[in-house]
């Protein structure tokens, strides 16, 4: 068994398919190696390594320590012939973790292993730079002896602050060669008094100690902590890179930088990034400096830059995706330091995908695999009307995109105190800058602009990754927090001003400018089109008006799957009508008050089937129990109000609520239960059904209504209900002289109805799971008062996730297979039938329930109509 992979010098042991062994990093080292880009030689220690250190107690294997040992002396003589630690001209060693997959800041790294007493002097003679050696020192003793050795960092950052306090200097990069010697002593006294001996001056042990540490940080807190988090599992351990040190603090010939190989933003094919000269990879990182971006490279480092860019185009058609590269320049050598398939966001996802295609990187079943289907969210953010006439003012870093237009905050506790008193109100916080404390308030704001910063700052970050506009950056923006005015090139703005940012350009403008909803244009309707190619699932929507119809047709709907006609019931025109028919007492005021709702229902039909044009369209009767349209108990005035309207007494009114009352209306007197008390309310929603349906036909466009039944968990109640509806229709349609085809159908949504399925398909034309109410009657959670418990069940893991958000597999799950396994069974059996089986509960929507709704061969699956989008990906996704 081999424990030490080598890389460097054109080979490597490993390769890039070995990431469970080597780490996702040592793993993209090796491969960087074998296809010829420049890496600084060095060597992967095992994930394996890692497992067995644990199970021999904390210890590394004995066989491993000699191909250490050879591993390094390899090292040296791809890297010139340096030696490890040689007190005349040293050779530096990083040693860092890099499991399967990235945990990011899971541990520390430890730089400049090899140096000691003698060999800082060596270095310092060798780089005629005394300073850079002894910086170097120090910052070894502080990596290595609070990662390796338990000591806390605190404490010489303590020594610093004090040594600059003696010298009276404000920065670090003040502090003279010979401030530094003496800070790499006080450094090694407080390493002495925390690990009671002295700083290990043999570069071995040094390194040695350090590979304990990398593998002990696999168990670390943070680590573990991480893993939970991102429920990451079934992983051997950490592998330990081990690699020479290059420098690009060696003077003005020497920089490094990070970058993609494309904008990770908007997608486009242009290298992005930025670059320090004379600086190390965290002076990029710490935003200390403000770096250059990398174009200016071109003019500083010609032959640099030209050979970065052909790197860039090897690693893409090398890897067939987007990299995001660090390098470091030493004296004008390149080494790359690190690639891995770059982080963006949903809009540069799709550009990416389909730009490949087209460049013949990869094929359109890869692109659609590509792209992570909630990340479609990003491309279906409001845009601002580009017919608008403002022009910018201003312009930042475009961080995230998207327009919005807001009222200005100008502090995160502002837009939770304006949201509280204005809920709906849109505000745009403005801020030099942002930071974790503010992110409640970032979160109410409909877009975020700061005058600092840049891509990778926080308000960049968060913004992107809620998927709301943001521009950064911004310096023409001045902020006057006490005052509560901004001030944009010369205009002075007070707080509750309006404010426009346009996050995919970076323009800042003053004033309102309208946003318009998302359309699906351009590369983002072309992936649509090859995913749609390989689903099976079908993609219909929720929707109860010809509005939300429409767009969820634009988002390629292919019918309604969920029409929930209650919502129509609140209508303005017709809610004193529905008060009426539940206050009435009679079935004969109950009639005459239908009487009056039915033309709006049927007007509401004829719009959503016009829309829908010849699509399948799933109606609801009524669910929700009557009392939900009647004025609270305490709710006096609205009592007053609805008294006046209709007629009848205050009293009377509370008599009627007090009557509905329900311990538990969601187990109560609704659904089916309803028309079977009631049977006028359904005979006036199907006949509005098939009269609007007839209307429709008679324009000659086709229509396909499904009358659903809610709620049913006995056959007997769906006998009943679909005979009287049968005779409704028959009626109907015999007074107009013109038949439409309709199918009646009923929600599966008790686990009573999953578990006696065949008997319910007996009767059902179509099932509908509504996992909503099946979740909620499956657990016994009440899907409205959930927010006491389910953060404790998901910080305990007694539930991995939100069960109301994705599906629970194990529970309800099993309720679905049974029913769509007994119900298809025997509809065959009895009607020599096809069931046709759907879901529209919030599941619908989300990627890993459709993984299910696919797998368990449903038809199809009904979403919100911005979710269409999402839900077409995820299920070409769960077909590939
Ligand atoms: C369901 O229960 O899943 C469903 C779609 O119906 P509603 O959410 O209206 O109860
Ligand atoms: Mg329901």
């Amino acid at each position: 068994q081999k424990h030490v992979y080598s890389f460097g010098g054109k080979t490597a042991d490993g390769n890039g398919k070995q990431k469970e062994l080597l780490g996702g990093k040592g793993a993209n080292l090796a491969e960087m190696c074998l296809i010829g880009i420049p890496v600084p030689p060095g060597f992967t220690i095992t994930t394996e390594v890692c497992a067995a250190y644990y199970e021999a107690g904390k210890k590394i294997p004995e066989a491993a320590v000699p191909e250490i040992d050879a591993a390094v002396t390899k090292m040296e003589a791809v890297f010139g012939g340096k030696k490890f630690g040689d007190p005349a001209d040293p050779l530096l060693v990083s040693v860092r973790s890099g499991a399967a997959l990235s945990m990011p800041g899971m541990m520390n790294t430890i730089l400049n292993l090899g140096l000691t007493d003698t060999s800082v002097e060596g270095l310092a003679k060798k780089t005629g730079n005394p300073r850079f050696a002894y910086d170097s020192f120090r910052r070894l003793i502080d990596m290595f002896g609070s990662t390796a050795m338990g000591c806390e960092h605190e404490d010489f950052e303590h020594e610093i602050h004090k040594l600059k306090e003696e010298k009276k200097v404000k920065l670090d990069t003040d502090l003279s060669a010979d401030d530094l010697k003496e800070l790499v002593k006080r450094y090694k006294a407080v390493y002495k008094k925390h690990v009671g001996e002295d700083f290990p001056n043999d570069p071995r042990k040094q390194l040695m100690l350090s590979i304990n540490a990398v593998f002990n940080s696999w168990h670390g807190h943070k680590a573990v902590e991480y893993r939970r988090i991102e429920r990451i599992t079934g992983l051997k351990g950490t592998a330990v890179n081990v690699q020479a040190m290059v420098f690009g603090n060696m003077g003005e010939s020497s920089g490094t930088g990070v970058a993609f190989t494309r904008d990770p933003n908007t997608g486009e094919n242009v290298f992005y990034g930025d670059y320090l000269i004379n600086a190390q990879g965290e002076d990029v990182v710490a935003g200390i400096r403000t770096p250059e971006p990398i174009a200016k490279l071109e003019e500083q480092m010609p032959k640099v830059y030209a050979q970065l860019v052909e790197i860039r185009q090897t690693l893409e058609k090398h890897f067939k995706d987007m990299q995001d590269i660090e390098f470091t320049v030493q004296d004008g050598v390149l080494y790359m330091l690190q690639t891995r398939n770059g982080k963006r966001t949903g809009t540069a996802a799709v550009k990416i995908a389909v730009d490949m295609v087209k460049e013949k990187l990869i094929d359109e079943a890869t692109a659609v695999k590509r792209v992570n289907p909630d990340s479609l969210n990003h491309l279906l953010q409001p845009q601002l009307d580009p017919k608008s006439k403002i022009k910018p003012v201003a312009q930042g870093i475009a961080a995230s995109p998207g327009g919005a237009s807001g009222k200005i905050v100008l502090s995160a506790e502002a837009a939770v105190e304006h949201a509280a008193k204005h809920p709906g109100d849109p505000i745009m916080l403005v801020r030099k800058e942002t930071s974790p404390e503010d992110v409640a308030g970032m979160h109410l704001a409909r877009g975020i602009l700061t005058s600092t910063g840049g891509k990778a700052s926080h308000a960049a970050v968060v913004a992107r990754g809620w998927g709301k506009p943001c521009v950064v950056g911004c310096e023409a923006v001045k902020i006057d927090e006490k005052a509560g005015v901004v001030v944009i090139s010369g205009q002075t703005l007070k707080a509750g001003d309006f404010i426009t940012i346009n996050g995919t350009t970076g323009d800042v403008m003053i004033g309102k400018v309208e946003t318009i909803a998302p359309s699906m244009t351009g590369d983002f309707s072309t992936l649509m089109t090859w995913a749609d190619k390989s689903r099976k699932l079908k993609i219909r929507t929720n929707a109860d008006s010809p509005a939300d119809a429409l767009k969820a047709r634009e988002f390629g709907a292919e019918g309604i799957g969920l029409c929930r006609t209650e919502h129509m019931f609140f209508g303005e025109d017709r809610i004193s009508a529905v008060r009426e028919m539940i206050l009435s007492t009679t079935e004969e005021g109950r009639k005459k008050a239908l009487a009056k709702i039915e033309p709006y229902q049927k007007a509401d039909f004829v719009g959503i089937f016009e829309a829908m044009d010849g699509f399948p369209v799933t109606i609801r009767l009524l669910d929700p129990p009557l009392h939900e349209f009647l004025p609270q108990k305490d709710n006096k005035a609205g009592a007053e109000a609805v008294a006046k309207q209709i007629g009848v007494t205050v009293e009377k009114i509370f008599e009627r609520v007090e009557e509905l009352h329900e311990m538990n209306p969601m187990m109560g007197f609704r659904g089916c239960r309803l028309p079977l008390v009631f049977p006028e309310i359904g005979d006036m929603q199907v006949r509005a059904i098939i009269e609007a349906a007839i209307e429709v036909k008679k324009k000659g466009k086709s229509v396909l209504p499904e009358i659903m039944i809610p709620l049913v968990g006995i056959v007997e109640e769906l006998i009943i209900l679909k005979k009287r509806a049968i005779a409704v229709a028959e009626e109907a349609m015999a007074k107009h002289g013109v038949k439409v085809e309709y199918q009646i159908g009923t929600m599966i949504e008790l686990p009573r109805a999953a578990l006696t399925a065949d008997k319910i398909a007996e009767e059902a034309e179509f099932f509908s799971f509504g996992t909503n109410d099946l979740t909620q009657m499956t657990f016994g959670f009440s899907r409205d008062d959930i927010k006491g418990f389910m953060p404790t069940y998901l910080a305990h893991k007694i539930l991995p996730v939100d069960p109301f958000q994705s599906i629970d597999v194990n529970g309800v799950g099993q309720l679905i297979e049974i029913g769509i396994q007994k119900g298809r069974k025997s509809r065959t059996e009895h009607h020599k039938q096809h069931l046709k089986v759907g879901i529209c509960g919030e599941h619908g929507g989300d990627p890993d329930s459709v993984h299910f709704c696919h797998k368990v061969g449903m038809d199809y699956v009904s979403c919100s109509p911005f979710r269409v989008p999402i839900a077409r990906l995820a299920a070409a996704q769960a077909a590939l």
